[in-house]
């Protein structure tokens, strides 16, 4: 509960009235807590503790980090108290969790709070819930039986590549793999196996790449990979790992699986259409010279 300081406005009953009326509806609907400079909770909202799903008297003296989702990096909170320590407002999204362990997400702003003599004592945070818009975020970018980018998320990936090509001459390169003789896996072992292998390979592409790197599902069993360029580790030779990688892993089938593979670097003079076809280009050569191959062009 925010305490109502009911001395200052006995002397006006219809401004108290308007107050308490408009108390009211602030405590309902807005994710607001107040802390002391040290992150220890001194007052929460209603509507925050129907959202974290603790009362009021198991959170107040309690440190706001009772919230904070092991996930979240500590980069995250370290920005957030350098601007604080400031005095700075501080906005940012931030995934936490429920007493009962369920994950949020929050939009969230923290103010200092300043005495009547301009001494900072604490902090005030208002939060949007934005689990929804994340979760539809999420939909959206990704493909459902991967859980790696879907081929539209990898396009708007694509075309900032490209412009950051175009301006700062940044070196970046596509990789274009299909699987070999998809069909007769399904034909072989089913539709359902087909996804599981599917599937492995999206982690094992994922496992495989380096941080920097942007892997998605193009469609079917072809995934595209964005890959930044530094002078030691050429494209090609990532290609040339990736391939070695899937055809030594065990898919618990009776032949080997593999990919085949076509690697271009992005030259600034071509339109994305031309660079396109510059790769799967190579792709297609890749398959007649008889498949788990890489050919770069
Ligand atoms: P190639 O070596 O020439 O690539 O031979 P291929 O048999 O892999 O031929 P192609 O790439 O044309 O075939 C793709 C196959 O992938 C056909 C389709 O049934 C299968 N496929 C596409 N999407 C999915 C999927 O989501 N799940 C499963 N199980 N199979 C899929
Ligand atoms: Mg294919
Ligand atoms: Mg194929």
């Amino acid at each position: 509960m925010i305490h109502i300081p009911k001395e200052e406005y006995h002397y006006d009953q219809k401004a108290f009235h308007e107050f308490k009326r408009l108390y009211k509806l602030i405590n309902h609907s807005v994710l607001y807590t107040t802390s002391d400079l040290e992150g220890n909770i001194t007052s929460v909202s209603k509507a925050f503790e129907v959202l974290s799903g603790y009362k009021e008297s198991e959170l107040i003296g309690k440190n706001h980090n009772l919230f904070r989702n092991p996930n979240t990096p500590d980069e995250f909170y370290e920005k957030m108290w350098s601007k604080l320590k400031t005095n700075e407002r501080f906005t940012g999204e931030v995934k936490n969790i429920t007493k009962h362990n369920i994950e949020y997400w929050l939009r969230l702003i923290i103010e200092p709070i300043f005495d009547e003599n301009g001494i900072k004592i604490g902090y005030a945070s208002y939060r949007e819930n934005v689990t929804h818009t994340k979760k539809l975020e999420y939909i959206a970018t990704h493909d459902t039986l991967t859980d790696i980018f879907n081929r539209e998320q990898f396009n708007v990936m694509l075309d900032i590549q490209i412009r950051k090509a175009k301006r700062y001459k940044h070196q970046f390169a596509l990789i274009m793999l299909d699987i070999d003789h998809f069909k007769k896996i399904n034909d072989t072992y089913g539709h359902l196996f087909g996804d599981s292998v599917l599937f492995k390979l999206a982690k094992l592409l994922e496992n495989n790449i380096r941080i920097d790197d942007i892997v998605s599902r193009w469609g079917g069993e072809e995934f595209a990979i964005i890959m930044s360029i530094n002078k030691e580790n050429g494209a090609k030779i990532l290609a040339e790992k990736l391939r070695k990688v899937v055809e030594t892993t065990n898919f618990s089938t009776k032949e080997k699986i593999t990919i085949s593979i076509g690697v271009g670097h992005y030259n600034q003079n071509e339109t994305k259409a031309e660079f396109f076809e510059k790769v799967d280009n190579a792709l297609y050569q890749a398959k007649k010279l008889g498949r788990n191959i890489v050919v770069e062009s």
